[in-house]
C-alpha cells in the first residue's frame, strides 16, 4: 500500500513531519531496527501511537505493516496534519513558567463587592486536587484610587487579620469611591497555625516576593500578588505586628526612598494612618517583602508593627482598625476625616532606624533579662539588660549596654535568645538625609 503518491509535495510534507517529530518529541523519535532492509525505520505514530515500519525505496514511502491510522489510509493529508498538530501541541504542553497556577472566580474590574478565595493548588496524600483557599475581597465603588490592604503575611501577627476581615465584612461598594482589595490572611496556613513561617513550605512569606509561578505555596501566592494584584493598586498598606519574637512600639513603617515627593506622600499616608510612631528605614535588605514589591510596582507603600508578644494587642488592634479607616478617609475613598489624635495629645511621631548600630544583637546564647519596654527612652552605654547562663554556675551573667541614644522600637519577647538574635532595636527622631 502506498502511503503517498510520488510527488514532491507529498514527500516534503511527510519528511518534514517526521523530521519535526524527531526534533521536537524525542521520546517518539524513530528507533533503528535490525531488519532485512537497512533503510527501515520503526516509528511510533504520534497520531494513533501505532508502531509502524516504513521502507524508504527511492522516492516512494511504503508501509510494511498494516496498522495504519485511518487518516493515513484515506490519504487525507490535511486531517493528518491537523491531528499531528493537535498531538504535538498536547505533547509540547510543558508547564508555563510564568503562568500562575492559582485560580479564582473574581473579576477585579467588576463594580460591587465580591468575596471569595484564591485557590492555591496543594496536592497531598488523600487530596490529589486539593487547594488552599486564601480569603480575598474586592470592593469596587467606581472612580477613585485602587488600594490593597494585607494582613496575616506573618501568621503570628493578629491585628491585621482581625482589622482586615472586619473591614471586608463591614464595607460595601456603595459607600466606597475607588477599589479596595483586602487580603486579611495572606499566609493562611501560617495564620491558622499562629506561626511566622508557613507550615507548608517552611518559608517566611515576607521574603518570597516576587515569587515563582511554579514554586512552593508561598512562592506561588507571592507571584500571584506580584503579577495580578500589585499592578492594579496605587496604595499598599501591609499590616504587621512583631509576632511571637518581639513587641513593637506601635507604629507604621516605610522605606526611605530617593524621591522626596514620594517620601512626603508616604509620610503623609502614615500620618493619616496615625499610629503613635512612624519608622523610616534606610538600606535594609527588604527586596522580598510585600512592601518592597508594592514600591517596585510604583505604588505608595507603608506597613505597620502594631503589636507583638504573640497575642492580640488591645491597643494595637484599635490603632490598626482606625488606621485602615483613616487611610480610606485620607484618600477620599470613604466619607469623613482621619482621626489622628494620640494618647499624648500630639501627632504621629516621625522616627528612623538608619543602620545596624540601632540593633542590639545577642553576643551569646542565653536567657535575656531586659531593663526596658517598648517606646522607652534609652541612652547609649546604659544597661539594656543581662544575659544569664543558667546552665553554668561558673559563668557570670553578662551585662549588655544600649548601642545608641533613642527610644526602644522593638523589645524581645522570647526570653531565650541565640547568639546573633536581635534583643532590641532603637529608633531615633527622623532627620531627613
Ligand atoms: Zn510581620
Amino acid at each position: 500500500m502506498a502511503l503517498r503518491e510520488n510527488t514532491p509535495y507529498a514527500r516534503s510534507q511527510t519528511e518534514s513531519m517526521w523530521k519535526n517529530l524527531e526534533d521536537d518529541v524525542p521520546i517518539r523519535s524513530p528507533v533503528s531496527m535490525p531488519t532485512q532492509c537497512r533503510q527501515a525505520k520503526r516509528m511510533r505514530c504520534v497520531v494513533c501511537e501505532i508502531e509502524t515500519t516504513f521502507h524508504r525505496h527511492g522516492r516512494i514511502f511504503r508501509v510494511r505493516q498494516p496498522q495504519l491510522p485511518r487518516a493515513y489510509q484515506s490519504g487525507i493529508l490535511s486531517r493528518v496534519d491537523r491531528l499531528l498538530a493537535q498531538r504535538l501541541a498536547r505533547t509540547a504542553e510543558v508547564p508555563n513558567p510564568t503562568r500562575s497556577r492559582i485560580f479564582h472566580e473574581l473579576d477585579f474590574d467588576k463594580p460591587g463587592k465580591q468575596v471569595g478565595y484564591l485557590r492555591v493548588p496543594q496536592s497531598r496524600d488523600g487530596g490529589a486536587w486539593s487547594t488552599i483557599e486564601v480569603p480575598i475581597a474586592v470592593i469596587n465603588g467606581g472612580k477613585g484610587p485602587a488600594v490593597l490592604f494585607t494582613g496575616g503575611v506573618h501568621g503570628d501577627e493578629y491585628e491585621g487579620q482581625i482589622a482586615g476581615s472586619r473591614l471586608a465584612r463591614r464595607l460595601d461598594a456603595q459607600s466606597l469611591r475607588g477599589k479596595l482589595i483586602l487580603m486579611p490572611a495572606v499566609d493562611l496556613p501560617a495564620a491558622l497555625a499562629g506561626r511566622r513561617m508557613c507550615p507548608i513550605d517552611g518559608r517566611d512569606f515576607n521574603r518570597c516576593m516576587p515569587g515563582d509561578a511554579r514554586g512552593s505555596f508561598c512562592q506561588m501566592l507571592a507571584h500571584f500578588i506580584d503579577t495580578v494584584i500589585m499592578p492594579q493598586v496605587e496604595v499598599s498598606v501591609d499590616v504587621h505586628a512583631a509576632g511571637n519574637a518581639m513587641e513593637a512600639a506601635l507604629c507604621t513603617i516605610m522605606h526611605w526612598v530617593d524621591d522626596p515627593k514620594v517620601m512626603a506622600r508616604a509620610q503623609a499616608l502614615t500620618e493619616h494612618f496615625a499610629a503613635p510612631y512612624n519608622v523610616v528605614f534606610w538600606g535594609v535588605d527588604e527586596g522580598g517583602t510585600v512592601a518592597a514589591a508594592a514600591e517596585r510596582h510604583g505604588a505608595l507603600s507603608i506597613s505597620s508593627e502594631i503589636g507583638g508578644y504573640g497575642r492580640v494587642s488591645v491597643e494595637g488592634l484599635r490603632f490598626a482598625e482606625r488606621g485602615l479607616d483613616n487611610v480610606l478617609k485620607g484618600l477620599g475613598m470613604i466619607d469623613g476625616k482621619p482621626d489622628t489624635t494620640q494618647p499624648d495629645g500630639g501627632r504621629t511621631r516621625q522616627m528612623q532606624v538608619r543602620d545596624q548600630r540601632s540593633y542590639l544583637f545577642a553576643p551569646s546564647d542565653g536567657l535575656f533579662e531586659p531593663t526596658f519596654i517598648p517606646a522607652q527612652e534609652v541612652r547609649a552605654g546604659k544597661l539594656a539588660g543581662t544575659l544569664h547562663f543558667i546552665e553554668e554556675w561558673a559563668r557570670e551573667p553578662m551585662p549588655i549596654e544600649f548601642p545608641i541614644d533613642g527610644y526602644v522600637w522593638m523589645a524581645p519577647g522570647s526570653g531565650r535568645v541565640r547568639k546573633g538574635d536581635v534583643m532590641a532595636v532603637i529608633m531615633q527622631d527622623y532627620a531627613a538625609a
